[in-house]
């Protein structure tokens, strides 16, 4: 049986912090649960952190991998064992910290498509501090990079709410270009999909990463550098101001 992904239930599950589960596989230096909310490496973000609570006390969570199992790294030896209760609680800072960066990668991603000739996300990093998004093709000047920053906080200031929801392949292209979703980068035998929606259609992409649920948490967005990555691709980096607008975890036991 798979791990059950506690946070992609709906958008809020995303500010839900502590959860139990059983462990269903240990390994020297990891373990398996039935559920989870450490979101595993993928998409372009960053693994969540945390502690796992067990019969034996508290280990910390270095790493978290895998789609089907999720393997939470536990850096050493421990003594969990099958069918162990654990209570996990992964680390707020760093998950809102990636769910503010990840969602404002959704709209300047958007934005810029719009605002360039349809220019196409062909990677994306999302870190702590800072994250990375890379387009092609493109040669950005610096009047481009202030036209997209004040278009994206200009946006972030109408406090549009980040949904998500269930949609068909054709319903999801019929609404966005396939180029500006990636959707044709995705195997024809995917049909159905967890679509991340921006406001009123504003912005639609099809991902299982963890969001804000209203873009006024992003609070403000700067364009802090530019690079080429050679073949028409360019990577630009961005930082967030503290938002005004944070929103507190959920700290009960689901
Ligand atoms: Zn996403």
């Amino acid at each position: 049986m798979a791990t059950t992904k506690l946070y992609l239930e709906d958008i809020e599950a995303a500010y839900e912090t502590k959860f139990s589960a059983k462990v269903t596989k240990a390994n020297e230096d990891s373990v398996v649960l039935d559920r989870t909310l450490f979101y595993p490496l993928g998409g372009g973000q960053n693994w969540d952190e945390g502690t796992l609570v067990g019969p034996n006390g508290a280990i910390d969570v270095v790493e978290v991998r895998g789609r089907e199992d999720i393997i939470h790294n536990l850096g050493s030896e421990h003594q969990l064992e099958i069918g162990d209760e654990i209570v996990g609680e992964i680390d707020w800072e760093r998950r809102y910290a990636h769910m503010r960066m990840h969602t404002a990668q959704h709209l300047v991603s958007g934005i810029a498509y719009e605002l360039f000739d349809g220019v196409r996300t062909v990677g994306n990093q999302i870190n702590l501090t800072h994250s990375r998004i890379d387009f092609n093709p493109i040669s950005f000047d610096q009047d481009m990079l202030l036209e997209l920053t004040e278009k994206t906080n200009e946006i972030i200031s109408l406090k549009h709410e980040v949904t998500d929801l269930t949609m068909m392949r054709n319903e999801i292209n019929s609404i966005m270009p396939p180029e500006r979703t990636n959707m044709d980068l995705l195997p024809s035998f995917i049909d159905e999909l967890r679509v991340v929606k921006i406001g009123d259609s504003l912005d639609l992409c099809p991902c299982a990463g963890t969001h804000i649920s209203n873009i006024s948490e992003i609070g403000e967005i700067s364009i802090i550098g530019k690079k080429s990555k050679g073949k028409g691709t360019q990577r630009i980096t961005y930082e967030l101001s503290n938002s005004e607008f944070l929103r507190k975890k959920k700290s009960n036991i689901i």
